[in-house]
């Protein structure tokens, strides 16, 4: 009853975080920060979840409703092999979500033992399952699923477009995943840097899923490369999983000077640097070794911009976020990451301009202290200026990383399917068939759908997708349907 369980949480172990490579390390290179659970680690800390239930509450905050206490519980006995199959029911990319899931406002932020002893460490566990499964030779069996013959065109290999090809190829659906990028997951290997996700993890993926017998055409981009309507005739339906890639301007004087970048393109040619891919001549590699780097933004692409410069060797970095720090919308483990990494934050501040030299490039950056206003009707307290606040703060670059828009999308519409007032693709997210947009034939998840958002929402959508094309296509399911 309640009192065994007041109990065992008393008498529950700390919660224990993993090892980080050397300071040294993580300043000079693209390593990932966060070293693997070892087996003892992964045991001792599995021991501690109190299993709360037949659905936990860290199972229900989970946008993929991972069977996280069952798992758990598979460690604990020492299966690691069971718990990768039953991690597999329900998430496609474990070792990706373990490192990358903000699991302190989802998981763990969620879990019984949060303000005790300390969340149970779920994501570093999941990390853990995986990554000795996939070392010990295990791979998804797809040997038992009967083919229907039946055939999808996913366009984007994101989280969105793999998660919707891995419910297809489990349920018979032959897919085949089309991007414009020589590498699949999407931000995953063009956006979220090496230090947060080694490269190398992708690729593996790439290989598990084509001997599940999922395709990929890479370096292929619809509506340049090969048209929607092509697709549309070749397959029985089509997932567009292309998320949101127009960069929020940041509306200042100056902000066209040369020395003033968008967070994506300084990320992506960083990782293509990193991976040894070629650059494109329009998206040159931005190298900011020696400069004064100022950050605008308080999300998680403003701490991977600012942890990016500092390994690219930047005199100074400095975070500008027009918030105090409790409301950074940023991951709180990140930010104390970077500075831990000497990334310096100035918090309650507003860009006014982009100050140029004689020569017309970024000298710095003028900034106008703000602090918290009268709450106003619905209680909502919103930044004001301070007067004679106004301040340069010196900079040889700006970056901008103020968030995405939905990108135009042209192909799509010319195709029948409606997007919204803002740009998004309108899928039917309620419905029997579910993410099907105004073109039948044509389904539609993550970021282009809800706005960018989270690696697990966009993998959600992708399932839900694949469950809608299989109903709709009248396909006999050989998998529990969410
Ligand atoms: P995407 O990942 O954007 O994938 C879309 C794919 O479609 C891309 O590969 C693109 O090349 C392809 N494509 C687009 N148009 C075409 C076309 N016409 N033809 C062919 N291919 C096309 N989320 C987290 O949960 N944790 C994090 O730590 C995190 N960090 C982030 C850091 C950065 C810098 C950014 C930008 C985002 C981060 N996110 C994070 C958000 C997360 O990456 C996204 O929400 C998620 O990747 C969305 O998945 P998606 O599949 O909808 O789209
Ligand atoms: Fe275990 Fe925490 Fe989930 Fe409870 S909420 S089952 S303690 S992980």
């Amino acid at each position: 009853g309640d009192l065994s369980k007041v109990r065992q949480m008393a008498a529950t172990a700390q919660r224990e975080e993993p090892q980080k490579i050397p300071l040294a390390r993580r300043k000079t290179g693209f390593d990932e920060l966060y070293i693997t659970f070892t087996p003892e680690q992964a045991h001792s800390q599995s021991e501690r979840c109190l299993k709360c239930g037949e659905h936990s509450i860290c199972e229900w905050k989970c946008p993929l409703h991972n069977h996280i206490p069952q798992w758990v519980e598979l460690v604990k006995a020492g299966k690691v092999l069971e718990a990768v199959e039953l991690s597999h029911q329900t998430n496609c990319l474990p070792e990706v979500t373990g490192r990358v899931c903000p699991q302190d406002r989802l998981c763990e932020g969620n879990c019984t033992l949060r303000d005790s002893a300390g969340a149970v460490n779920v994501g570093n566990i999941e990390r853990f399952i995986t990554e000795q499964a996939l070392a010990s030779g295990w791979r998804p069996d797809l040997s038992a699923v009967v083919p229907s013959g039946r055939r999808v065109a996913i366009i984007g290999a994101g989280p969105a477009g793999l998660a919707c090809a891995d419910v297809l190829a489990r349920n018979g659906v032959e897919a085949t995943v089309y991007d414009r990028h020589p590498e699949i997951g999407g931000l995953l290997t063009f956006g979220i840097p090496a230090f947060k996700l080694d490269k190398s993890v992708l690729a593996r993926r790439r290989e598990i899923f084509s001997a599940m017998g999922i395709s990929f055409r890479l370096n292929c981009e619809i509506g340049r490369d090969i048209t929607l309507e092509q697709l549309q005739s070749e397959y029985d339906a089509v997932f567009v999983g292309v998320g949101t890639y127009r960069s929020m301007k940041a509306g200042l004087p100056g902000e066209e000077a040369p020395g003033v970048y968008d967070a994506l393109p300084f990320l992506i040619a960083n990782t293509k640097q990193v991976m040894h891919l070629p650059q494109i001549p329009e998206q040159p590699y931005i190298n900011l070794a020696g400069k004064k780097v100022v950050v605008l933004g308080g999300g998680d692409t403003a701490m991977d911009c600012v942890r990016t410069s500092i390994r690219q060797g930047a005199e100074q970095v400095t975070c500008a976020y027009r918030r105090d720090e409790a409301n950074m919308p940023g991951s709180r483990k990140e930010v104390k990451n970077a500075r831990e990494e000497g990334v310096e934050f100035e918090f309650n501040v507003q860009p006014l301009e982009i100050v140029l030299n004689q020569q017309g490039a970024v000298s710095g950056i003028r900034l106008l202290r703000t602090r918290m206003g009268a709450p106003d009707a619905q209680g909502r307290q919103r930044p004001e200026p301070v007067p004679g606040s106004e301040f340069v703060m010196p900079a040889d670059a700006v970056i901008v990383a103020f968030g995405f828009h939905p990108h135009a999308l042209p192909w799509l519409e010319e195709q029948g399917v409606k997007l919204d007032d803002k740009g998004r693709i309108v899928a039917s997210v309620n419905s029997a068939i579910r993410y099907q947009t105004s073109n039948p034939k044509i389904f539609a998840g993550g970021d282009a759908v809800r706005g960018a958002d989270l690696v697990v929402t966009a993998m959600a959508e992708g399932r839900h997708a694949a469950e809608g094309i299989i109903r709709w296509l009248g396909v006999p399911p050989q998998t529990a349907q969410a």
